[in-house]
């Protein structure tokens, strides 16, 4: 198989790997997602994923990761623990889990060498940097070498909004032509709401001021 005919996409249901996921369908002829149930109160973020890959003719696989919810304390994975609305003075937010995006590339890595795959997709971007090291691009350069290495077999990472804020995320959704799907179908909010979600979130203050922003600059053009 070419090296640019295929991908596998981190799917999460969420803004941006679902924008990841129109992005890639028009990067590469065939595209695969994977998603991750590693612990997270909202199981409802898989099935969405699992909903768009379908529909979109995507196949999607599910990956069973346990070990975040033995090993970890994050309010994503941690029913006790409230979701920090503040990110904390000069700490990572309590929704950080250690490790994730790492395990996700590994995992994700291993399902493409199976398929024969080359390309990595993922929705990690630093512009809106919450503080999770394993976001920024330096990471992911890392991680790219890595793998690499691991397998002996060449891997790209592809992080399409890395350097895009959440309004030109947005933008980006528009110019796919999806905005509308990525607006009312994902979820981002950290209390499980899907679309606009519950607006007090950080997710959600994130991602609804984006939209405002670019809904805004697109009616003034
Ligand atoms: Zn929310």
């Amino acid at each position: 198989m070419d090296m640019k005919e295929s991908a596998v996409v981190l799917l999460s249901g969420g803004q941006d790997s679902t924008t990841c996921l129109y992005w890639a369908k028009k990067h590469f002829k065939k595209v695969y997602a994977i998603g991750f149930r590693y612990g997270q109160k909202h199981q409802q973020e898989n099935e969405i994923a699992a909903q768009i890959a379908k529909e979109e003719g995507v196949p999607f696989q599910l990956c069973e990761l346990d070990l975040f919810k033995q090993f970890t304390h994050n309010s994503l994975t941690d029913e006790n623990m409230i979701v920090d609305t503040e990110k904390p003075e000069g700490a990572l937010p309590n929704t950080f889990v250690p490790g994730r995006n790492m395990l996700f590339l590994g995992y994700a890595a291993v399902y493409a060498y199976g398929l024969g795959v080359h390309n990595l997709v993922t929705g990690v971007g630093q512009a809106d940097f919450s503080g999770y090291p394993d976001c920024r691009n330096n990471f992911i350069k890392s991680m790219n070498a890595t793998l690499g290495l691991a397998m002996d077999y060449e891997f790209e990472i592809h992080t399409p909004l890395m350097w895009l804020n959440k309004e030109q995320t947005w933008e980006m959704a528009d110019q796919l032509g999806v905005l509308d799907k990525i607006r009312y179908r994902t979820m981002t909010c950290y209390n499980g709401i899907i679309a606009d979600g519950c607006g007090n979130c950080p997710a959600c203050k994130l991602r609804r001021e984006g939209l405002e922003k670019y809904l805004k600059r697109k009616a003034n053009k």
